[in-house]
């Protein structure tokens, strides 16, 4: 690995080790056909078998349980080098991570035996339900509602937006639905929410057509419609009317794999662009022997850098057991942002090509889109630092 991507002060020699990996995959299994899956707007389920081999899908869930119990700056290393060259394969990964250890944190001990091993390899899919069509910000004003029958919960509503819900290992998804404290469906909003595991084959579930999407084409999103679904009361996770408090607590992490994600995306950008500059020629003239283009690429290094410190600075607080309310708003913010400066500014340097479908900068352009809105959008992590500040937002 090149030495300006060793962060001495919190990468240790697994860590290093372990992004070796990364990068030789990524080289070997990733990038052969990735412009073909990003324009068909398909996931490759050999792909997927592979990614599970290299044990990506788990790493957050404990040996225990057939994951590796790795750290999250292992988590942030993976989802950077995907992203360096696809966007979709690292969500892909990244919300089957984050649902398998959500799991593992919320399931009880028979559940976690029965249904873990298969998500840490990622042969079952295991989708997070959240988002519903009234809106996502405000997550939790859920419309999901859940009803106390006997000894089955039933639930009805509809969720949007939702990532691994139609491919070949798609299996389950963590839902979150409102009922009153009397186990009855709710009369009014803000409600107690509960966290339920749904096969997405129980009868009453329909997943919908998959959306044709900007960027992170060749991952899988759907709606998902909930008709009177029955599920068994063992199937509620985390305490009763507890489950989003819960998930909420516990996934603030979750935003520093999205901000590993823009590093790498950046990274892409960078490395991209630095190969055409030299090759380019124009009034006679490599292009990277202009001021002006080797400043822009000089910018495209600057912030890629700035996006992987503050990614990796929020990991290893995690990993050290400091607090990281504010890192992992603050990560998530900026490094998405100036992954879309480093985008746009990427695809002027490669003046038409930028504009082609087919070249890595137009799908890292596509691809940026997403990574300020999904997880929170920019504004919802302003509103998280404001508040840290003590602002009434
Ligand atoms: C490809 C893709 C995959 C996704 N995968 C999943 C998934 O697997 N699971 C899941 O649960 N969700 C998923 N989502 C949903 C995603 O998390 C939401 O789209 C996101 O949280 C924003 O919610 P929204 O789209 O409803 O926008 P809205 O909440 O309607 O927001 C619209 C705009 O208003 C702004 N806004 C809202 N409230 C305020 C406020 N108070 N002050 C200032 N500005 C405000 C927002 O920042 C945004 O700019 C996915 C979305 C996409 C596009």
């Amino acid at each position: 690995m090149p030495e300006e991507l060793n962060l001495p002060w919190c990468f240790d020699d697994e860590h290093l080790a372990w992004q070796k990996t990364m990068a030789e995959f990524c080289q070997r299994v990733v990038a052969p056909g990735v412009v073909e899956r990003d324009l068909r707007g398909e996931l490759d389920p050999d792909l997927i078998g592979e990614v599970g081999r290299l044990g990506a899908f788990g790493l957050r869930v404990p040996e225990a349980y057939g994951g590796s119990g790795a750290d999250l700056r292992s988590m942030c290393i993976a989802a950077e080098e995907f992203a360096v060259l696809d966007s979709s394969l690292a969500v892909t990964v990244h919300v089957q991570a984050i649902s398998a250890s959500l799991f593992h944190h919320l399931a009880s001990e028979d559940l976690r035996a029965e249904y873990l091993p298969g998500m840490a390899t990622g042969e079952t899919f295991c989708a997070f339900g959240l988002t519903e069509p009234t809106g996502g910000s405000d997550a939790g004003n859920i419309g999901t509602r859940a009803r106390r029958d006997g000894s089955d919960w039933v639930i009805d509503g509809a969720k949007q937006f939702i990532t691994n819900t139609g491919t070949p290992f798609s299996k389950y998804v963590i839902l979150f639905a409102a009922h009153d404290r009397d186990g009855s469906a709710p009369s009014g909003s803000r409600s107690p929410v509960s966290a339920f595991l749904v096969p997405l084959d129980a009868p009453g579930v329909t997943v919908g057509p998959k959306y044709p999407k900007m960027g992170w084409r060749s991952s899988d999103t759907h709606p998902l419609y909930f008709d009177g679904v029955r599920v068994p009361a063992h199937h509620l996770l985390g305490q009763e009317g507890r489950g989003y408090r819960e998930a909420l607590a516990f996934l603030t992490w979750a935003r520093i794999p999205i901000a590993a994600m823009s590093a790498g995306l950046a990274r892409g950008c960078l490395e991209a662009t630095l190969e055409f500059v030299a090759s380019r020629e124009s009034f006679g003239q490599a292009l990277s022997s202009y001021q002006a283009v080797a400043f822009g690429v000089a910018d495209l290094s600057a912030m890629t850098d700035t996006a992987r410190l503050l990614t990796y600075d929020a990991a290893w607080k995690y990993d050290t057991g400091r607090s990281i309310d504010r890192e992992a708003a603050v990560s998530k913010l900026m490094a998405s942002e100036l992954a879309n400066k480093v985008a746009y500014q990427a695809t002027q340097l490669h003046g038409g090509y930028g504009f082609m479908d087919d070249s890595h900068v137009t799908r890292h352009y596509r691809d940026a889109r997403i990574l300020t809105i999904g997880e929170g959008t920019s504004e919802v992590q302003r509103m998280l630092i404001a508040r840290g500040l003590g602002l009434p937002v």
